[in-house]
Order: C-alpha cells, then sequence, then structure tokens
C-alpha cells in the first residue's frame, strides 16, 4: 500500500489518489485478513465491510457494513464526490456502488470459510472477542507537493463480530481526522475505545 501510494504521489497524483490506490492494493490481497477480500467474517460467517477517506478541504465520504464489493476505500470516496451525504450503509451503500460501476463479487475468501467453520464448530463465547490480539485494520495518511493532506481507513472489523457490528474505521474523527492547517490521524485498534474518545479527531485537535 504504502509502495503503491508512494507511486501515485511521485506521478504527481493527489494526496487523496495516493490513498485511494494505496488501500486498494490491501483490500485486493486475500492474504491480509482483516481488510477486504479476504477479511474475517462476523459471527455468523459473513464479511461486511467498513471504510472512510477525507481530504485537505474537510470533504468526506464514509461505507458501513457493506457486502460483496471488493474496494470499500473506493466506494467510500465515491459517496464522497457523487452524493450529497458522507455515509451510506448496508444495502443502500451496495446499491450505490452499483449504481457507479462497481461489481458484486464473492469476497468471501475459502480460507476466512474454513476459519469461521472450525470457530463456530468449538461453540465460542462471543464475549471473549474483544481483546488485544483480535485486530488489524489500515489507515493512511498522506500529504502531497501541494502541501495537501488526505486520510483513509478500510477494515473488515473485529474477527466474528456480532452480526451488524460497525467499528471505529468508517467514522470520521474516530478512524480518521484530516485538519489541513494542522495534521492527520488515523486509528487502528479496538475501535469500542477508539469511538467513545473520538480518538482521531481528539488528537489532531490536541
Ligand atoms: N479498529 C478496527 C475496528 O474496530 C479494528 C482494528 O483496527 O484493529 O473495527
Amino acid at each position: 500500500a504504502n509502495i503503491k501510494a508512494y507511486e501515485t504521489l511521485t506521478n504527481h497524483g493527489t494526496a487523496l489518489d495516493a490513498i485511494e490506490l494505496g488501500i486498494n492494493e490491501t483490500e485486493l490481497d486475500p492474504t491480509i485478513r482483516t481488510v477486504g477480500y479476504g477479511g474475517y467474517t462476523d459471527h455468523r460467517g459473513e464479511v461486511t465491510l467498513d471504510a472512510c477517506i477525507m481530504d485537505h478541504l474537510g470533504n468526506a465520504g464514509s461505507v458501513v457494513y457493506l457486502k460483496d464489493i471488493k474496494k470499500p476505500i473506493s466506494v467510500a470516496r465515491k459517496i464522497m464526490e457523487n452524493s450529497q451525504h458522507v455515509m451510506l450503509a448496508g444495502n443502500g451503500a451496495q446499491e450505490f456502488a452499483l449504481k457507479h460501476g462497481f461489481k458484486k463479487e464473492n469476497i468471501l475468501h475459502a480460507q476466512s470459510k474454513a476459519d469461521w467453520t472450525s470457530w463456530i464448530q468449538n461453540k465460542p463465547k462471543l464475549k471473549n472477542l474483544i481483546n488485544e490480539d483480535n485486530h488489524d485494520t489500515i489507515t493512511m495518511l498522506t500529504l502531497d507537493s501541494n502541501g495537501n493532506l488526505a486520510g483513509g481507513s478500510s477494515t473488515s472489523g473485529l474477527r466474528y463480530k456480532l452480526h451488524g457490528r460497525v467499528g471505529d474505521s468508517p467514522i470520521i474523527g474516530s478512524g480518521i481526522f484530516v485538519d489541513n492547517s494542522i495534521g492527520a490521524a488515523g486509528a487502528t485498534g479496538q475501535g469500542e475505545e477508539i469511538m467513545k474518545t473520538v480518538g482521531s479527531f481528539l488528537i489532531v485537535e490536541l
């Protein structure tokens, strides 16, 4: 992701382009188990994706509980640039994506399905899910040659999360925050904690 983002910046791409193209690399890589295609499932065995993006002018786009679309950060950017809204969720987000040229694809990788199958067979206790070992996300911040910042985040969220759970990653101010006059921050970690402090916003503004 960093290599792609760096290439984009050196080829005169904007900070926002670098975020999108960089994060796409990770979203499409099935060996990365916490982002996009190949991500871990929720407790019902479904992969649901969250992402958000923000530019130097304070424009923002976000997608939550997105199913069967491989590049959630690109959907978030489309929402920012081609709708009057900041955040779309679930079926509505998918409908928007399909209308804007994205394809419906299977994002449940065989390995994620196999992992979920063996997890559920052991009758796991959902209350033990939130711990330091169960997390990861991509969050990326870029600065281009015009001095403009951008930020983005993309995740499949907490492994075996409760169906419908959304973490901090797609929440502007929690997962990422950009204030071009100050700086930018992005978070990974336990979304339930990050959301309660609007962590990225707090870091930047402090
Ligand atoms: N923050 C992400 C979430 O809670 C997970 C992570 O970064 O590890 O969904």
